[in-house]
């Protein structure tokens, strides 16, 4: 029995887990903390080292990573919050040091092919993930295939201008999605809002999160419920371009914002409507939550382990 070893690494914390080949159940699940002792790639050879099964042979490691990269030369280009990561060729070294094929994909991108191979979009042929948290990243499932593009930059659904000129966006761009619908953007606005004289019962705060905005919606805080109005519209008009270039089936929303519910998911679908240019990109449409939850990317990284090696696109 081989075993796949997959890996998640995230700003605070990197998590591996070993998984039989045909289970996906976990046998063994370790974390670390990102940041400490020695540099992440050594943090990070050390869990691979801890859940190293005694018995069966290692087939090979899968890792999800935040940043952008090349899945084919295993190389990641940037990752926030981790120095020297810049052009590191993570897939290599990894190769080097455990002897055994690895393979790396961007985390956004692997939360899609995990909700496609084991969770809501299980079924679905055309699928389109976002999340929505301090970010907004996604992947795009087109006839069954995670859509790469020529460098393994494609998916990238947070970074499309829906305001030229509008607040700096975290890539050094200006007006992108991110940077006016995602947590942050959301928690700015009521900020802003009430430095300008509105009022809201999240007056008085120092430190605005996009949960308070959202739990103050939930008890019909107007300006939050602007906030989250507001957000959702941007997502929704993006949201539209995305069902005209990609036409998916299903639409899953994943990450901390899309638990405001409702308070977010109808301005989505209210700014759908209002600019798909046919309604037949919205008959049978499915919109669902994601079901893998905070495991996005460690069964993402397990479902790239189960692809051929060498997929012919
Ligand atoms: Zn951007």
């Amino acid at each position: 029995m081989t075993i796949i070893i997959a890996l998640d690494i995230g700003g605070t914390q990197i998590r591996a887990a070993a998984f039989r080949r045909g289970s996906t159940t976990p046998e063994t699940v370790q974390r670390t903390p990102t940041r400490g002792e020695g540099t992440a790639f050594e943090r990070m050879c050390a869990l691979i080292q801890s859940i190293w099964p005694e018995h069966g042979a290692v087939e090979k490691i899968v890792v999800a990573l935040p940043g952008p990269l090349n899945p084919e030369t295993g190389v990641i280009f940037s990752a926030p919050n981790i120095a020297g990561w810049e052009n590191f060729p993570i897939g290599p070294e990894l190769e080097k040091r455990f002897g055994v094929p690895a393979r790396i994909g961007n985390d956004a991108n692997l939360a899609a092919l995990g909700e496609w191979r084991f969770g809501v979009a299980q079924g679905h042929h055309h699928v389109l993930y976002l999340t929505i948290s301090t970010g907004i990243g996604g992947g795009v499932i087109s006839d069954d295939r995670l859509l790469l593009g020529f460098r393994g930059l494609a998916g990238e659904v947070g970074h499309v201008t829906v305001l030229p000129d509008g607040p700096l966006c975290g890539c050094g761009q200006r007006g992108h999605l991110e940077t006016l619908a995602a947590g942050p953007a959301i928690a700015r606005y009521v900020q802003e809002q009430i430095k300008g004289g509105a009022t809201s019962s999240l007056q008085g705060k120092k430190k605005i999160t996009a949960r308070e905005v959202s739990e103050a919606a939930s008890q019909g805080d107007v300006l939050a419920i602007q906030a989250l109005e507001r957000a959702g519209t941007y997502i929704g008009q993006a949201l539209a371009s995305y069902l005209h270039l990609f036409n998916p089936s299903i639409v899953i929303f994943g990450g901390g914002v899309s638990f405001s519910g409702n308070l977010l998911l109808g301005p989505v679908k209210a700014a759908l409507e209002k600019h798909v240019m046919d309604k037949s990109y919205l008959k049978d449409l499915v919109i669902a939550n994601a079901a893998l939850g905070d495991d996005a990317g460690l069964m993402g990284a397990l479902a790239l382990g189960l692809l051929p090696d060498k997929p012919d696109n």
